[in-house]
C-alpha cells in the first residue's frame, strides 16, 4: 500500500496510518475491522478498556491476511498497573485477540495519583523481551512522566500516544519525544470532531486547493508532521477518504497556516488532561 511505515526503537516499524476502535460497539468492531482491512488499513489500534479486542482479533482471524502483515497495538488499563498484574493484563488481551503476541503494547494513562506507572513500564520492558510483545511505549505521558521512567528503568518507550490536533498540539510532549527518538502517536487526530476544525480558513482553503476533504487535509499535515495516526470511523466512504491520503502533499506555507492553530496555551485541548485520569 502507500501508507509509509515508520522505524521505531524496537527494531520493528509501524505503518503510519491504521484505524482507531474507540467507542466502536463491541458488536459491530468485527465488521468495521473486516471493512478496514478489506480497504487496506494494516494497523489497528485498540486498548483493553474499549472493550472490543474480541471483535479486533475476529477479523484479523477471519481476514486470511498473514499476521505479520497487521500491525495491532493494545494497551494496559490503568487499575492493572500495581504489582504483577500487568503481565496478567497482557495474557488477557493476548487471550481476547486471539492472537500470539501484539506489535506495541502502551501504558495507557500515566495516572500519576495511584503511583504506579513506573511499576508498570518495568513490566512491560521485562515483558517485551519474551515473545508476546514486539514493541513497548506509553500513552498520555508529559515530560515529567518520561523522564521518570527514562530515569529509573534506563528503557525508552518506542512511541507516545497523546491528544494531537491542530488546535492542541502539545510542543513541550513533542520536544521532548523528539530529542528522544521516541515517535509520536497522534490520537484523536481530528479532534474528536469536538470543535469547527474542518471549517478554519487555513484547511478549507488547502482543501479547495487541493480538491481533498478538509478531514484529509488534516490527517496529511500529521504525516507530514511525522506523527503516526489512527482516525476512527464507522462510515465506509470516511475509511476510505482517510486512507487516500497519499496522493498530495500540503506546501510549506500550507502547513504553517496549520501549525498556527495552536496558540500554545493549552485551551485547544478536548479530551482529559493526564492529572485528571486515574
Ligand atoms: P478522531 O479525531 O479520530 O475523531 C473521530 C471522529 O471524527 C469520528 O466520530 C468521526 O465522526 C469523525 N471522522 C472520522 N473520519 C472523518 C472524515 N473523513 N470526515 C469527517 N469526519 C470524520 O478521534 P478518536 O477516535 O478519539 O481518535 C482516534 C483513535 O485514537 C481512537 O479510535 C483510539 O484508537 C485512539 N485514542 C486513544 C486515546 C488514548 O488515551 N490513548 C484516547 C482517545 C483515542
Amino acid at each position: 500500500s502507500d501508507v509509509p511505515r515508520i522505524a521505531l526503537n524496537s527494531g520493528y516499524d509501524i505503518p503510519q496510518l491504521g484505524y482507531g476502535v474507540f467507542k466502536v460497539p463491541p458488536q459491530e468492531t468485527e465488521k468495521f475491522v473486516s471493512e478496514a482491512l478489506e480497504i487496506g488499513y494494516r494497523h489497528i489500534d485498540t486498548a483493553a478498556i474499549y472493550d472490543n479486542e474480541e471483535g479486533v482479533g475476529a477479523a484479523i482471524a477471519t481476514s486470511g491476511i498473514p499476521r505479520d502483515e497487521i500491525f495491532l497495538t493494545t494497551k494496559l488499563w490503568n487499575d492493572r498497573q500495581a504489582g504483577d498484574e500487568p503481565r496478567a493484563a497482557l495474557e488477557e488481551s493476548i487471550t481476547k485477540l486471539g492472537v500470539d503476541y501484539v506489535d506495541l503494547y502502551l501504558v495507557h494513562w500515566p495516572a500519576p495519583d495511584n503511583g504506579q506507572f513506573v511499576n508498570a513500564w518495568r513490566h512491560l520492558a521485562a515483558l517485551s523481551e519474551g515473545d508476546a510483545i514486539r514493541s513497548i511505549g506509553v500513552s498520555n505521558f508529559l515530560p515529567e512522566h518520561l523522564e521518570k521512567i527514562h530515569a529509573e528503568t534506563g528503557v525508552l518507550p518506542a512511541v507516545n500516544q497523546i491528544e494531537l490536533h491542530p488546535a492542541y498540539q502539545q510542543r513541550d510532549v513533542v520536544a521532548w519525544c523528539a530529542d528522544h527518538g521516541v515517535h509520536i502517536e497522534a490520537w484523536g487526530p481530528l479532534g474528536q470532531g469536538k470543535y469547527d476544525l474542518f471549517g478554519v480558513p487555513a484547511v478549507a482553503a488547502a482543501a479547495a486547493a487541493h480538491r481533498h476533504t478538509p478531514a484529509q487535509v488534516v490527517l496529511r499535515w500529521h504525516i507530514q508532521k511525522g506523527n503516526i495516526i489512527f482516525p476512527k470511523s464507522v462510515n465506509p466512504h470516511r475509511l476510505r477518504e482517510n486512507l487516500d491520503i497519499f496522493g498530495f502533499a500540503l506546501s510549506e506555507a500550507e502547513m504553517a497556516a496549520i501549525d498556527a492553530l495552536d496558540p500554545g496555551d493549552g485551551s485547544g485541548r478536548v479530551s482529559a488532561h493526564p492529572s485528571e485520569v486515574h
